[in-house]
């Protein structure tokens, strides 16, 4: 899947950057094609001033007459051989021709000042070479009045030659470009699909994960209600047993996919619309003292150390108090009966600091940088629970981090774990 929107993605690159890259080339060689045929016309219009400006027109036996025997080209003398003149012609006013030199004429011309390019072979011939001649047509005047038109051509063979050469040029780079092109449409559709791959394997992590700890209560739940209902109809105590395993283990349930929706639904860093201005010390004392946290510390000796003064905040108060209640309830969940649990409030550096520490059962070094991952639990601290699903920390993580904030750990086996919370402030 990921191979074919890489793929995908490539071609869509190299084909826009393909077709920009032909209309660019196909614009260079337009304005070289008309570069190249202002210059040939040029030089065609320079030889035929050369040719009318010694016509001679003068009175001969009564009547006016055009004389051109003594003319370059179309006179008696032939042409220099480097004249690259096909054709030379001369036609009246009526548009008569009256002499020639070279290739045999029109009869009649339009009698305009006009270029234009023609083929040579007359297409007669597919296989053939295509020739292409430019030929002008030029009104002559003499003082004002016309006197008859000059047709030439010469041969665009070094025009041909030129522009063919640019096109081979053109066709090449446009090659090679498109080969880099493509390579690099594909690298950087690798480097674009990282992320997407990324997150659809984390996806896909979560979705395995969370169907597998959903199916072992769901399986717990039926396999409670098989025995309830095979027990006799009377032992009504048998029965009860069972619904109360039920019920546990639905309550579980629910936690863990309140959670997994948490995990889901949360994502990014949160807006500022739903922050609002706390003292961390009113809310900490306040969490500290609710009846959860004293019912999990019960066994423990819970000790607090806040700052004097308010530690204002921009939060969301309910996502950071469950982010402390997560950390708090594991150091509970992981210190033995009369070890001590301690939550600290105080700033640094322009930060807001929340450290839970803890004298429990601490964690080993290779669990350390996985205990934020989803699911992960470590094997040795397992008990009983049916609450321990390996989701606190990464709730927490992700809360603190939707604030802008870091979640850090420091813990040695035996000895203890401290965990931190950096809020900006
Ligand atoms: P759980 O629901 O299993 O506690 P968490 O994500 O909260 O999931 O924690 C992940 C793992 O990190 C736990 O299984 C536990 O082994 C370890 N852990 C977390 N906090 C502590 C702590 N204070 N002391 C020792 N181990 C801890």
């Amino acid at each position: 899947m990921f191979n074919r929107s890489r793929r995908n993605l490539a071609s869509w690159f190299t084909l826009s950057m393909g077709s920009i890259l032909l209309i660019f080339a196909g614009i260079l060689y337009y304005q070289e094609s008309v570069q190249q045929l202002e210059v040939i016309d040029l030089i065609l219009y320079k030889k035929a001033r050369v040719i009318t400006s010694n016509i001679r027109y003068k009175e001969y036996q009564g009547e006016k007459r055009v004389f051109l025997k003594h003319l370059p080209v179309l006179g008696n003398n032939p042409p220099p051989e480097d004249s690259e003149i096909i054709y030379a012609r001369w036609y009246d006013t009526k548009g008569n021709l009256k002499r020639y030199f070279g290739q045999l004429p029109y009869k009649k011309i339009n009698p305009k000042f006009t270029y234009q390019t023609l083929n040579l072979n007359n297409n007669s011939d597919v296989s053939s070479q295509v020739i292409l001649l430019r030929e002008l047509t030029l009104p002559v005047y003499y003082q004002g009045e016309l006197i008859g038109y000059l047709q030439m051509a010469m041969p665009m063979t070094r025009v041909q030659e030129i522009l063919n050469k640019f096109l081979l040029l053109l066709i090449t780079t446009v090659l090679i470009t498109l080969v880099i092109t493509s390579l690099t449409g594909w690298f950087l559709s690798g480097i674009a699909m990282q992320p997407i791959q990324l997150s659809y394997k984390q996806l896909e992590r979560f979705t395995a994960h969370a169907s597998h700890e959903l199916r072992t209560p769901l399986a717990a739940i039926l396999s409670n209600a098989q025995v309830g209902l095979l027990a006799p109809m009377e032992d009504s105590a048998s029965k009860h047993l069972r619904l109360e395993k039920v019920a546990e283990v639905a309550k579980s349930m629910n936690t863990l996919i309140g959670n997994l929706l948490f995990l889901a639904r949360r994502t990014g860093r949160l807006t500022t619309e739903y922050l609002k201005e706390v003292d961390l010390n009113d809310l900490l004392k306040e969490l500290l003292n609710s009846p959860s946290i004293k019912t999990a510390a019960k066994h423990l000796n819970l000790k607090s150390d806040f700052s004097e003064s308010p530690i204002m905040v921009k939060i969301d108060a309910d996502l950071i108090c469950l982010a402390v209640i997560n950390l708090l309830g594991n150091a509970c969940k992981y210190t033995p009966a009369g070890g001590m649990v301690e939550l600290r409030l105080f700033s640094k550096y322009n930060q807001a600091i929340i450290e839970v520490e803890d004298n429990g059962i601490g964690i080993a070094a290779s669990d350390l940088p996985h205990i934020f991952e989803q699911f992960y639990r470590v094997e040795q601290h397992q008990t009983n629970s049916t609450n321990s699903f390996g989701l606190g920390l990464a709730i927490a993580q992700q809360i603190i981090e939707a604030h802008g904030g870091h979640l850090s750990v420091k813990s040695e086996q035996g000895k203890g774990s401290v965990f931190q919370i950096k809020l900006p402030l």
